[in-house]
């Protein structure tokens, strides 16, 4: 007896892991409606009438481009998601690539909407460019870039609790704010 209930203790726990993911699909396909934007008050895109679906709704070309990288942040993101490929609505899936420039990075960040998995990745040695392809669990992945969210937040966070936050100055802080 006391070793069921263990056995059951064990199989709920190992149940209880968390993944950030798109709900189940309910059917092949369903082409996001933008034109429906309004209208319905749904999770996400209504499906247009399948019977309307084109190729196109399910195309994107561009993969191939290598992104401007000349910024700050020595990265380019381009996202292929539902904004991009209305047919990936309700899929849960989407796409990323990221080009480095040398010495670039793309920042620190989560995706409320998806767990990120690296599918590619491709180091140029002539140049010493990088370009990176991900795939994300959800149609729409979304993206909170910790350093924006923490510095660069309106209303800000008070230069105080980000100093004892980070144990540095408080100078330090509002100059890294400044940034933003
Ligand atoms: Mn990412």
């Amino acid at each position: 007896m006391a070793s069921k209930f263990f056995l059951l203790a064990l199989m709920a726990m190992s149940a209880s892991r968390a993944l950030a993911s798109d709900p189940g699909q309910l059917q092949d396909f369903c082409v996001a409606d933008r034109t429906s934007q309004g209208m319905f008050f749904v999770n996400g895109f209504a499906c247009k009438d399948p019977k309307t679906a084109v190729v196109e709704d399910f195309f994107f070309s561009g993969l191939h481009m290598a992104g401007n990288t000349s910024n700050k942040q020595g990265s380019a993101v381009t996202a292929v998601n539902v904004a991009h490929i209305a047919g990936l609505n309700t899929l849960g899936i989407s796409l990323v690539r990221v080009d480095y420039a040398p010495n670039g990075q793309n920042p620190p960040h989560i995706h409320p909407r998806a767990t990120e998995g690296l599918i590619h990745f491709q180091f140029n040695l002539g140049t010493n460019k990088a370009v990176a392809i991900a795939a994300l669990s959800s149609k729409n992945p979304g993206v909170i870039t910790v350093n924006n969210a923490v510095f660069g937040s309106k209303p800000s966070i008070s230069d105080d609790i980000l100093a004892k936050a980070f144990q540095v100055d408080k100078n330090i802080v509002d100059n890294i704010q400044a940034q933003f």
